[in-house]
């Protein structure tokens, strides 16, 4: 596939292929919107086929499958899972599984435990270096979960007027190298695909240009990610460059991959994304619709 093929045209799809979205968050974990009214946005957006993926949770899916009946758009069940790999973390999106098989719910259920631990230990450490008391709870009630995650942490220290906006509080606390920082026990990356496959899903490496991985470093991910039983990469999102087109081209032909998309959408904020808004499909892409029949 030549450089370029998906040029930066996000509403004339190559393919007549339905416009889809298989990556986006919701208020059930670190979006703003709640899942009826993310659905409700993409629905109005022309999105006829959806994939709510929260972190680690399934807490916003049966909001958004009545939402998406009402609509008259159809919802797949979806899932972000940040994994450990190579003493780093990577998100994998889980598509169409059962989302009450027994592997998905304990997968669920050790991620919720991790992010609680990880979440307690954050709120310690602000309380110390923001010169805050109960940053825990704040965060929790502020959230509405007992797991919230950065983005939570960076809104309450919005609110205590302790930093500009929620970039800077990752820039100054919560990002890696920073003294609020708390590295977590994610499941592996093989434990992640299994318990997606087990349940009858598909799982797909996430924004795979967002991990400054160089092109050997990314090849030799592919290559556990595919013998773990991984089959999606995510290559239709907007904002890549020609470069990075090219890279992901070369990995789905390389790889016995298929291709997913997604807006990764938080927030109506981010004005430079919508939902559905994504490259077109060239025709002669695989795409990870093929394998769930849908
Ligand atoms: P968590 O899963 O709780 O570690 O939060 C990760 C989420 O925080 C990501 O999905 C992004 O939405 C957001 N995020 C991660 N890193 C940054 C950063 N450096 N600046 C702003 N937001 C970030
Ligand atoms: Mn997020
Ligand atoms: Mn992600
Ligand atoms: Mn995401």
């Amino acid at each position: 596939m030549p450089a370029g093929i998906l040029p930066d045209n996000p509403w004339n799809p190559v393919t007549d292929t339905p416009r889809f979205d298989f990556h986006c968050h919701s208020l059930a974990s670190d979006g703003a919107l709640t899942p009826a009214d993310l659905v409700a946005r993409a629905a109005a957006a022309g999105v006829e086929l959806l994939a709510l993926t929260d972190h680690d949770t399934l807490a916003g899916q049966a909001e958004a499958r009545e939402a998406a009946q009402q609509a008259g758009i159809r919802l797949l069940p979806g899932i972000e899972v940040s994994v450990a790999w190579d003493n780093r973390e990577l998100h994998i999106v889980g598509l169409g599984f059962d989302p009450d098989h027994a592997a998905i719910s304990a997968l669920v259920e050790s991620q919720q435990q991790a992010r609680t631990r990880r979440a307690e230990r954050i709120g310690a450490k602000l309380d110390k270096a923001a010169g805050l008391a109960n940053s825990y709870r704040h965060t929790i009630r502020l959230s509405g979960q007992t797991a919230p995650g950065r983005p939570w942490f960076a809104k309450m220290l919005v609110a205590a007027g302790k930093v500009r906006d929620e970039q800077h509080a990752f820039n100054r606390f919560l990002k890696p190298g920073q003294s609020c920082f708390v590295s977590t026990p994610w499941v592996t990356l093989e434990d992640a695909i299994a318990a997606i496959r087990a349940a009858g899903g598909v799982a797909v490496l996430a924004h795979p240009t967002r991990y400054n991985f160089t092109r050997r470093k990314l090849r030799r991910c592919l290559e556990q990610f595919v013998a773990g039983g991984g089959q999606g990469l995510e290559v239709l999102t907007p904002g890549l460059n020609n470069q990075q087109q090219a890279l992901l081209a070369e990995c789905l032909r390389d790889f016995p991959l298929h291709a997913s998309g997604g807006s990764d959408f938080h927030t109506p904020k981010q004005t430079w994304l919508e939902l559905g808004r994504l490259p077109p499909v060239p025709a002669e892409m695989p795409l990870v619709q093929a394998l769930m029949a849908v």
